[in-house]
Order: C-alpha cells, then structure tokens, then sequence
C-alpha cells in the first residue's frame, strides 16, 4: 500500500519523464528493525530522495491494528498509529462516540 502509493509519487515527478527508461529500478525492499521501509536502487536520482524520506516517514506511522497506512492518534494518554477506519472503529468501541 505504502510502497505503491510511493512508486506513483515518483512517476509522477516531472523527473521521472526524463530519467531514461528502465534507469529507476528497486534492487530491494527491505523492512528496518524501527519497522521503516527502506529500498535499495539499481540506479539512484537525487530528485528521488524527499519521496523515500517520505515513504520512510509514512512506514514508521502504518496502522499498528491493520498495517495500512495511518497517523499517530492521542487516545487518552496513549498514542498510536492508526488509518482512518480503525480510528473510527477505536472511537465507536471506546464508549465515547457511540452511533
Ligand atoms: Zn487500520
């Protein structure tokens, strides 16, 4: 999910038009130990390095209940990583926003 959505951000950088073809290939995705993502190029571009930063970013934030991605959510004093639909399950469960 995380990965696919990282892939349609660069093809969709002016760059990546000009970049020949086939020159942007992933060799290898690996998962870090702090559960980021990192990939390793065959051929690298400078102009590809805010979109890995930011796939690592988004990575270190996936929903820890489903693996999609999510955004830190304060619940009490607690926080973590949540998508949008677990959030909303969450606040349905917890007592609070009931329908
Ligand atoms: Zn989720």
């Amino acid at each position: 999910m995380i990965l696919d959505e990282f892939l349609r951000s660069v093809e969709a950088d002016p760059e990546f038009a000009k970049s020949p073809p086939g020159h942007l290939q992933i060799s290898d995705v690996k998962t870090t130990m702090a559960g980021e993502i990192s990939i390793g190029w065959h051929w690298y571009f400078d102009w590809v390095e805010p979109y890995e930063e930011r796939l690592e970013n988004l990575s270190a934030i996936t929903c820890c209940l489903c693996g999609h991605q999510g955004d830190i959510v304060r619940n009490g004093n607690r926080s973590e990583p949540l998508c949008g639909y677990c959030h909303v399950q969450d606040r349905r469960t917890d007592g609070y926003g009931s329908e």
